[in-house]
């Protein structure tokens, strides 16, 4: 039976552009749930200035409280030299690094062109993985840019080929904004799939459009293996006026189970998760599996 592993972002994509702050200790909570439901990979915060993300304050805290459950991965968002300082001291084996496809994205969000995000990512990565810890790169606007439109796929195999010769082990494609459609998502995954293994690579969509786990199933037959979710569909994004959440890991397990793939998720427990952290954040539960298990 085949495996998927699914990362679960909801205590950090999920969170971080909430209006509500979730506080360290509700966020371990959250974890702890998602893990007692099955989930192994869970994005467990960020470390960038509390002034700038109010809502990853505390993330150290955070980390320490797993600290004794190697067999969790916990990935956490850096973007400086600092950041990763902050994440070493605090015992992160896992960190997530990001640039974009799109020039003007990359110079918006990211303060700097693609070129120069290359450049500030190449001694971070390095000294990441010399201290032993697995680095995740995600690319944004994998699939359009809000400022460009559409993005050249040939622009996200360069992008992915550099990141992944720079020591990142896995190359997250992401639909930052929810445009794409199976197709595209289909040929991507195919085209960066000739530079980097297939094994090395995620996605990551949204359900802006409603087609996030059809795109998800796309990549599946392209071989993916590595699925980005967030439970109660969580998320959205403060360069994307208007995009949806990330695709709910409810609907996403949902769907895997019914293809008679393996994810050690239980359901059932997800659900109650999702509804509880919806509830937490004054939100209507928005995954159409949770609300459909919780009528019946
Ligand atoms: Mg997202």
């Amino acid at each position: 039976m085949d495996q998927v592993s699914i990362v679960e972002v909801a205590p950090r994509d999920g969170l971080q552009h909430e209006p509500v702050l979730v506080s360290p200790l509700d966020r371990i909570a959250l974890i702890e749930r998602l893990a007692e439901a099955g989930l192994a990979a869970i994005e467990a915060g960020s470390f960038v200035s509390p002034k700038v993300m109010p809502q990853m304050a505390g993330t150290g805290e955070v980390l320490h409280a797993f600290a004794g459950r190697p067999q969790l991965r916990l990935p956490v968002l850096i973007a400086t030299e600092k950041g990763l300082d902050q994440a070493l001291a605090a015992g992160a084996r896992d960190i997530v690094v990001a640039a974009a496809a799109s020039d003007s994205y990359s110079r918006r969000s990211l303060n700097g062109s693609i070129a120069e995000a290359i450049e500030r990512l190449r001694p971070l990565i390095g000294r990441a993985a010399a201290a032993g810890m697995r680095v995740r790169a995600s690319i944004s606007c994998a699939l359009g840019c809000p400022y460009e439109g559409s993005i050249a796929v040939s622009q996200v195999v360069d992008l992915a080929e550099a990141l992944h010769g720079l020591g990142a082990h896995e190359i997250l494609l992401a639909d930052t904004i929810g445009v794409g459609t199976p197709g595209r998502a289909k040929a991507l995954v195919r085209a960066v799939a000739t530079i980097v293994p297939i094994g090395r690579l995620a996605v990551h969509f949204h359900d802006t459009y409603g087609q996030g786990l059809a795109n998800i199933y796309a990549a599946l037959e392209e071989g993916i293996r590595t699925v980005d979710a967030a439970v109660g569909g969580l998320g959205c994004c403060t360069f994307a006026k208007g995009a949806a959440g990330n695709v709910a890991t409810e609907d996403l397990v949902y769907m895997l189970h019914g293809l008679g793939m393996k994810t050690g998720i239980n359901l059932e427990q997800l659900v109650e998760v999702a509804a509880w952290i919806s509830a937490d954040l004054n939100r209507p539960l928005s995954s159409h599996v949770g609300r459909a298990l919780r009528a019946a």
